[in-house]
C-alpha cells in the first residue's frame, strides 16, 4: 500500500484488506450465533458505515432486515443547543432487536445520541456493532457489543471513513502520518 495525500494531509497504510476481511468475518459469525432467533434490524449509520455494512451483511446468514439512517444535528431552541435527529428510518422498530452498525466509535457522543433516540421508540434490545473503536477516547457506559478492531487515538481514513469528504472509497484503512 502506498502513502496517500488527501488535500493537505498525508496518510500511511494502517489496516490491510486481509485484516479487515478477517475481523468483519469473525464479527459476522458472532452475530449469526448470538441473534439467530431475533430477526434483527441492522441500522446502518451513513455515511461512514456503508462499506463495512456491505461486507458485514454479506456474511450474515440469519433472517434479518436492513435500514439506513443519518443523524442530523441542528441548533434548536432548547437550553442545550444542539438537537440531534434521526432521519431515514421508516420501519416500525417497537419491540425489535436493533443492531446499530457504525464505522467508528470515538468519544461515544454520537452513539449515545442514537441510543437515546432508539430507546424512545421502545425497541426490544439494542446491540452495537462498530468496525473501529478508540478505547482511550471512549467515555460512555453504553456497551459496544461487537468491535472489529480497537485502535489508538489516531485519525484514520478509508474503508468508508473520510477526511473532509475524501478517502471513503479506499478499501484499506490509512492513518494520519505523524511525521
Ligand atoms: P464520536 O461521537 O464517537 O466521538 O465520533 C463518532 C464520529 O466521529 C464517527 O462516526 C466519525 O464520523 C467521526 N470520527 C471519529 N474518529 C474518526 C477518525 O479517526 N477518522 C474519521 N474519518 N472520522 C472519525
Amino acid at each position: 500500500m502506498q502513502r496517500v495525500t488527501l488535500k493537505d494531509k498525508t496518510f500511511v497504510p494502517y489496516i490491510s484488506s486481509d485484516k479487515i476481511s478477517a475481523s468483519v468475518y469473525q464479527m459476522a459469525q458472532k452475530i449469526n450465533s448470538d441473534l439467530l432467533n431475533d430477526m434483527p434490524l441492522f441500522l446502518v449509520v451513513l455515511n461512514g458505515s456503508f462499506m463495512f455494512a456491505s461486507d458485514l451483511l454479506k456474511e450474515i446468514n440469519i433472517p434479518c432486515e436492513l435500514s439506513f439512517i443519518k443523524l442530523a444535528s441542528y441548533h434548536g431552541t432548547t437550553s442545550t443547543g444542539v438537537v440531534t435527529e434521526m432521519i431515514g428510518l421508516t420501519e416500525e422498530i417497537k419491540g425489535r432487536t436493533v443492531v446499530i452498525v457504525e464505522d467508528i466509535v470515538d468519544t461515544g457522543v454520537t452513539l449515545e445520541k442514537l441510543v437515546t433516540l432508539l430507546t424512545k421508540k421502545e425497541v426490544k434490545q439494542i446491540k452495537v456493532a462498530t468496525f473501529l473503536l478508540k478505547p482511550d477516547a471512549y467515555k460512555k457506559d453504553i456497551k459496544v457489543d461487537y468491535v472489529g478492531m480497537e485502535i489508538p487515538n489516531d485519525f484514520v481514513v478509508g474503508y468508508g471513513l473520510d477526511y473532509d469528504g475524501l478517502g471513503r472509497n479506499m478499501k484499506e484503512v490509512f492513518v494520519l502520518d505523524s511525521k
